[in-house]
C-alpha cells in the first residue's frame, strides 16, 4: 500500500474505487483483476469493518450482519471465492411487548442435522407460540403461501407493503409480527416499511426456494475485520482516512475523470483516472459529483431517501425480555402503543465463535427504551436507504446514466431490491462486467426474473420442494412444542 501516484499501469486502466462499504470492497476486488485500481476510503480502517469493537476479549461486529444462501447468492459465492470461511448463526428470535412478562412470539432455529438431512436444509425453523397468538400462524403460513403467487400475477405491483397487507391480513399480525419484523431487516421506521414496494418484501421473506423455513442465516466466521482484509488483498493501492471532496467527470477538454481528496492530516490530493466507481452511499455521491454533476444523475441520486438509525454495543441485560426462558439471539421489544420496536443481539449466542466473550454482550438497533449509560461499551449511527414506490423509475434510470463520463455508481441502494449486503455486491458485479474483459457470473433473484431483467432463479411456486413438507413440520412442530411450553 502506497499514498505515491502510481506509475501508469502497462496495461489495464486507472481506475479509482471511492468508499470501502461492501460494494466498493467488491469492486476493487474484481477490477483489480485486470486494471490499477486506487480504493479511497474516507474512515481509518476499511469501511465495512469501521464500526467493529474490540470488547471482553473478541471482536465484535457492528453492526452484525448475516446472510443465507437463498438470498445471497453472489455474496456467498464470492465469500467462498476469497477463501472466507463462514457458518450457521442462531437466529431464534423472540417478539415480546416492552414491559410484559412473557414474549407473544417465539422462533426457534434448531441445528439438527437428522432433520437438516430428511429436508436438505442445514437448519429447520419451528415457531413457538402461546396460544393467544395461535391465530398468526395461520396468517403467517398464508403469508409464505400466498407471496410468491402473488410476485408471480403481478398482484402485489405497484403496492406498497401497507396497502397490500391492508387487504389480506389482520392489523395484530401487520403490527405485531410483521412490522417490528421487517423494521430490523430494513432497519427503519414502521412507516417507511409500511412505504416499502410490496414486491420488494416479497421477494426478500418468500421469493426464493425454501428461504423462509430453512432459515439457515450465516455470518462470517472470522468476523468483518477477515472479511475486508481479503476482499482488499489484491487491491494495487489503498488509501484510508481519505475523503473524496470533488470528482470531475470526463469531458470534450477532459479526456480522465479528475478526483480530489483530503487526507487524515488535511494535505489535499488530485489525480486523474480512466474510470472512477463511487461506491458511496448515493447522498454522499451526490456531494462528491456537486457542481459537475448532470441534471439527471441529481435527480436520480436525489430521489434515494435515508432513515438514520442508532445501534448500541453494551452489557445491560435490562433490556431483554423479563422471563429468562423467552431470551434469545434476537430480541425483539414492541412499543405498548406498537408504534415502534427494538432488536437487540445477544451476541455470545449467535455462534460458536462467540464463545471467546468473557461477558454477556448486547448490541441493540433504534433502542425505544433507555440503556443504562455506565453499561454503553459504543454508540454509533448509520444511515439506511429506503425504498418507496417511486424508487423503481428513479433505480432504473440511473442504471442508464451508469458510466457515463467515466463515472459508475454501486451500492446497497442503487438497485430495486433490498439495501443488503447482496444488492452491494450484485451492483458491483454488473459494473466490473462492463469494465472486464472476463466476465463474471451474476446469480439473479426473483424480481429480475419477473420484470425482464435477465436470467434469474426461479420464483418458488407454493407447496414446491422442501417449502410444503416445512410447512407441514412446523405446523405439527409448533402444536407439539406450544403443548409443552405453553404457560
Ligand atoms: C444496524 C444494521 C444492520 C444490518 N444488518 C445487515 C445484515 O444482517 N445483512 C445484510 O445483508 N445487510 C445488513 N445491513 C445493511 C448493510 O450493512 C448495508 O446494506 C451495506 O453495508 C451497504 O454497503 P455499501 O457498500 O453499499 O455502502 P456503505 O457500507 O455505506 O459504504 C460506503 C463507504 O463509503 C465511504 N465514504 C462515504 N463518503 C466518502 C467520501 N467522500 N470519500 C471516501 N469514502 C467515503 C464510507 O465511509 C463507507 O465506508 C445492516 C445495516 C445496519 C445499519
Amino acid at each position: 500500500m502506497s499514498a505515491a501516484p502510481p506509475p501508469e499501469p502497462s496495461g489495464g486502466k486507472r481506475i479509482c474505487v471511492v468508499g470501502s462499504g461492501i460494494a466498493g470492497l467488491t469492486a476493487a476486488f474484481l477490477l483489480s483483476a485486470e486494471h490499477h485500481v486506487t480504493l479511497l476510503e474516507r474512515a481509518p480502517s476499511l469501511g465495512m469493518d469501521q464500526s467493529s469493537v474490540s470488547f471482553a476479549g473478541g471482536r465484535i461486529d457492528v453492526p452484525l450482519r448475516t446472510f443465507n444462501l437463498e438470498y445471497y447468492p453472489n455474496l456467498s459465492s464470492l465469500y467462498r471465492e476469497l477463501g472466507v470461511e463462514f457458518g450457521v448463526a442462531d437466529y431464534s428470535f423472540c417478539s415480546f411487548e416492552r414491559g410484559s412478562p412473557g414474549a407473544y412470539f417465539k422462533f426457534y432455529n434448531l441445528i439438527d442435522p437428522l432433520l437438516g438431512k430428511l429436508f436438505g436444509v442445514e437448519k429447520m425453523s419451528l415457531p413457538v407460540i402461546s396460544l393467544s397468538t395461535l391465530r398468526f400462524v395461520g396468517e403467517y403460513v398464508r403469508f409464505v403461501w400466498a407471496g410468491p403467487r402473488d410476485l408471480r400475477s403481478g398482484a402485489c405491483k405497484g403496492l406498497s407493503f401497507k396497502q397490500y397487507c391492508a387487504a389480506r391480513y389482520s392489523s395484530g399480525f401487520y403490527w405485531r409480527i410483521l412490522m417490528p419484523w421487517l423494521s430490523v431487516v430494513c432497519t427503519c421506521t414502521f412507516a417507511a416499511v409500511g412505504n416499502y414496494p410490496a414486491e420488494i418484501l416479497l421477494d426478500y421473506v418468500c421469493g426464493r426456494t425454501g428461504s423462509v423455513f430453512s432459515n439457515s442465516m450465516q455470518r462470517a466466521s472470522s468476523g468483518t475485520a477477515h472479511v475486508v482484509q481479503c476482499f482488499a488483498k489484491r487491491c494495487q493501492r489503498v488509501l484510508l482516512g481519505c475523503s473524496v471532496t470533488d470528482v470531475i467527470p470526463k469531458s470534450a477538454a477532459r479526456p480522465r475523470v479528475g478526483v480530489a481528496w483530503t487526507d487524515a492530516a488535511g494535505k489535499t490530493f488530485v489525480e486523474e483516472f480512466d474510470e472512477v466507481v463511487l461506491a458511496t452511499q448515493a447522498n454522499a455521491a451526490l456531494e462528491s459529483l456537486s457542481r459537475h454533476c448532470t441534471e439527471e444523475t441529481r435527480e436520480c441520486l436525489g430521489a434515494v431517501t435515508y432513515e438514520r438509525n442508532t445501534t448500541v454495543l453494551h452489557v445491560d441485560e435490562a433490556i431483554l425480555p423479563l422471563a429468562f426462558n423467552d431470551r434469545s439471539a434476537v430480541n425483539l421489544a414492541l412499543a405498548a402503543d406498537l408504534s415502534a420496536s427494538d432488536c437487540t443481539i445477544w451476541m455470545n449466542k449467535v455462534d460458536s465463535t462467540m464463545a471467546c466473550l468473557e461477558k454477556d454482550v448486547y448490541q441493540t438497533w433504534n433502542p425505544i427504551c433507555a440503556i443504562a449509560p455506565d453499561k454503553v461499551v459504543a454508540k454509533f449511527e448509520f444511515e439506511r436507504p429506503v425504498l418507496t414506490l417511486a424508487s423503481e423509475s428513479a433505480l432504473e434510470r440511473l442504471q442508464r446514466v451508469n458510466g457515463k463520463h467515466g463515472v459508475w455508481f454501486v451500492g446497497a441502494y442503487s438497485l430495486y431490491t433490498m439495501p443488503l449486503l447482496e444488492s452491494g455486491v450484485r451492483s458491483s458485479i454488473r459494473v466490473a462486467n462492463k469494465l472486464l474483459a472476463m466476465k463474471r457470473v451474476e446469480h439473479g433473484g426473483v424480481l429480475r426474473e419477473l420484470y425482464g431483467d435477465g436470467a434469474g432463479q426461479e420464483p418458488v411456486a407454493p407447496g414446491k420442494g422442501a417449502l410444503g413438507v416445512a410447512l407441514a413440520v412446523v405446523g405439527v412442530c409448533a402444536v407439539i412444542v406450544m403443548t409443552v411450553t405453553n404457560r
